[in-house]
């Protein structure tokens, strides 16, 4: 069986006039989708929309299930926005905001996590917390109380409290956020492994969790999608069109003034500037392979115009 979700011109604004979503549509297929955008973009309203903790001023939003797999989950359609007991009973939630009891094990609050969700024979529950614990490598750590645990640990605790009774629909807010580069890897690796017939929704402004992991994805800034699509294929749209050049730290204004600035950065103490451009730039640039960074930031910089004429036919 196979799910998508389908958002459909979706609005919100919070009653102190912030317009946090704008007429939001996005066709979301099964497997892991990227929701990439800066902070204040308006993720996190999208994701506790879809996740039922708040309402949207307009918009809909349905899940459509093609096929049976025999697991009970709702085949036909399933109204998001309205049929909210029926979306929790497939829904795994991680929120940006994930706390815990800090007294209490991992062990012991995933018990009392899937007993809520409706998992009651005792000797079941074991299984699927013992389960879970394997998966999501805290087995070991089981009994220790969940404040003593670190940054990635809490994220995979998150992670597997999500993924009780086995949700069709997988919501997981910035979760790399403040992750080392390390237990980012192993966070990674677990949501590879989530399985191939759920939906799961990354929000995040980090890039190469959308790169890493992601076959489809959108970019939204200011409550609106900028673009959606496949990493790979977004990425070759800017072949050929982003440029590179190594300046002087004091000429950062003249710089972003004179050219179609998308990015710089620091390298080795050196301020490398990114530019998009049809023609190529004299002056010291060189042609680089365009990155899903460059297509991020050029989406955020409004210089999307490139990409698209792209596509156009000659
Ligand atoms: P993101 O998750 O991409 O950082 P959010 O959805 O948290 O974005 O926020 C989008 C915008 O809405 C921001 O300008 C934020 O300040 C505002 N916002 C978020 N939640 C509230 C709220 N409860 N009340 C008022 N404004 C909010």
């Amino acid at each position: 069986m196979s799910l998508a979700l389908t958002i459909c011109g979706l609005s919100k604004t919070y009653p102190n006039g912030v317009r946090a979503l704008s007429n939001v549509s996005l066709s979301i297929p099964t497997g892991m989708f990227g929701l990439l955008g800066p902070n204040g973009a308006g993720k996190s309203t999208l994701m506790r929309t879809l996740a039922t903790l708040q309402d949207a001023d307009a918009g809909s939003a349905h899940i459509r299930a093609n096929g049976s797999d025999g697991s009970g989950a709702p085949a036909g359609d399933l109204d998001v926005l309205r049929e909210k007991a029926a979306v929790r009973r497939i829904l795994g939630y991680l929120p940006q905001d994930f706390g815990v009891y800090p007294k209490v094990s991992a062990e012991d609050m995933l018990d009392h996590l899937a007993r809520l969700k409706g998992i009651v024979p005792r000797s079941v529950r074991r299984d699927v917390v013992a389960g879970l614990l394997r998966q999501t490598n805290l087995y070991d750590v089981r009994k220790k109380a969940l404040g003593g645990f670190s940054g990635g640990m809490r994220q995979r605790f998150g992670i597997a409290q999500a993924l009780i009774g086995n949700p069709r629909l997988v919501i997981v807010d910035e979760p790399t956020a403040g992750l080392d580069p390390e237990e980012r890897v192993r966070f990674h690796n677990l949501l590879a492994e989530i399985g191939e017939n759920v939906i799961v929704i990354l929000s995040t402004h980090i890039v190469s969790d959308v790169s890493d992991l992601c076959a489809e994805m959108a970019i939204i800034d200011k409550g609106r999608v900028l673009l959606t699509g496949r990493p790979l294929e977004l990425t070759r749209r800017l072949d050929g069109r982003v440029f590179q050049k190594v300046i002087a730290r004091s000429d950062l204004a003249a710089a972003r003034a004179a050219w179609p600035v998308i990015s710089t950065r620091l390298v080795a103490g050196r301020t490398l500037v990114n530019v998009v451009s049809d023609a190529p730039l004299a002056e010291g640039f060189v042609a680089v392979a365009p990155t899903l960074e460059d297509v991020y930031f050029a989406a955020i910089a409004g210089r999307l115009d490139v990409a698209e004429r792209a596509l156009e036919p000659a």
